[in-house]
């Protein structure tokens, strides 16, 4: 089968299209046919050898991606071949993750993909709409009528955390950097966009809020918002730090004058039994049509460099897919 390789950390170029053997399911494993991959940002820290925790090499990429159920290793009952999943990891440490045609996963890293779900969609489930659940739910507690600030709702996590807290019945508060970005926030749930790159759009906030602020903050570039986060949002507030590129000055005295909560989250640092619980609330969300995400660009699988590049790039929207 085509896969994807590194075979030495760094730029876009070193994810090469390689012909390896397919591979076949030990003990409670399933190979997986995928249709599609999702691309997300973490996938291109580690290629680059900046992450803290890096996979032996040669590996493939991704962890995130839809298909068919190929094979099934023995002991699994709860699949059978032909049937469509979505997967949350790979098996064996990400050695074989989701750039290829095939790949392996254990019986808790698949989840069964809905029929009104296309794979494109379904590869865009995992790490973004687990990641704005748990921070939504399990780190934020966010509660049906309050007011929730999605700094960043254009891409993968940002779509995912606007049409699950708007499911829930709050306020939501969309920002993205371009026109098409905020269109897109707008259609998925928000109640209000605002632009991230204008040096007002903290004002606009407080408008749209009568002075009190969000009561929750997603925060998707902490180094660039965390002090201003601290401002703007309301007493009693949670942020939630998502995404973060670099260091950042705050002022603790912020979190002490409004009992202000700043929690981090790694979608790695989840339990299975979390993950269990998170993945049949997005199964429900997705066969009931609440989740429904957003594929922006399928891009082929020996394409993936440019796939890098792109997810990196301001103006986002949706997910960026890999098609084998
Ligand atoms: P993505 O699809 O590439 O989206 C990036 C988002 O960041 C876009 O909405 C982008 O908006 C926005 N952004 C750009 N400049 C911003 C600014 N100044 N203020 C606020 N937002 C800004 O990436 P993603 O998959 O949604 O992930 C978002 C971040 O969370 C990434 O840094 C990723 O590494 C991280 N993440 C962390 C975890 C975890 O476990 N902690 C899990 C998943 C993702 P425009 O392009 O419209 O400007």
């Amino acid at each position: 089968m085509k896969a994807i390789r590194v075979h030495t950390f760094g730029g876009p170029e070193v994810l090469q299209l390689d012909e390896v053997p397919d591979p076949r399911p030990a003990p409670g494993q399933i190979v997986v046919r995928v249709r599609a991959a999702g691309v997300n940002p973490v996938d291109t820290y580690l290629r680059s050898g900046a992450y803290t925790k890096l996979p032996p090499l040669p590996y493939t990429p991704g962890s995130d991606a839809a298909g068919l159920v190929e094979a099934l290793g023995e002991g699994v009952r709860r699949l059978k071949t032909g049937d469509r999943v979505y997967t949350a990891g790979s098996a064996g440490d990400g050695i074989l993750g989701t750039y290829a045609e095939l790949t392996v996963c254990t019986v808790a890293q698949v989840y069964p993909l809905p029929a009104n779900v296309s794979f494109s969609q379904g590869a865009a489930v995992n790490v973004p709409y687990a990641t704005a659940y748990r921070g939504l739910h399990d780190k934020a507690h966010a509660r049906p009528g309050e007011t929730v600030l999605v700094h960043g709702a254009s891409g993968g996590v940002g779509l995912a955390a606007v049409q699950l807290a708007a499911a829930h019945g709050m306020t939501v508060i969309g920002t993205a950097g371009s026109e098409r970005g905020r269109k897109l926030v707008r259609e998925q749930g928000a109640h209000h966009v605002l632009d991230h790159t204008a040096p007002d759009h903290l004002a606009k906030l407080a408008e749209l809020t009568d002075g009190r602020g969000p009561d929750v903050i997603m925060e998707m570039l902490a180094n660039v918002n965390l002090a201003k986060d601290l401002d703007a949002i309301a007493r009693y507030g949670r942020i939630v730090v998502i995404g973060n590129r670099g260091a950042i000055e705050i002022n603790p005295r912020g979190t002490m004058t409004k009992d202000v909560a700043i929690v981090g989250l790694s979608l790695f640092n989840a339990s299975l039994e979390e993950r269990a619980s998170i993945h049949a609330a997005l199964g429900a969300g997705l066969a009931n049509g609440t989740l429904r995400p957003v594929v922006g660009q399928e891009v082929p699988l020996k394409d993936a460099p440019r796939a890098h590049e792109a997810v990196l790039k301001p103006g986002a929207y949706g997910k960026i897919v890999l098609i084998p």
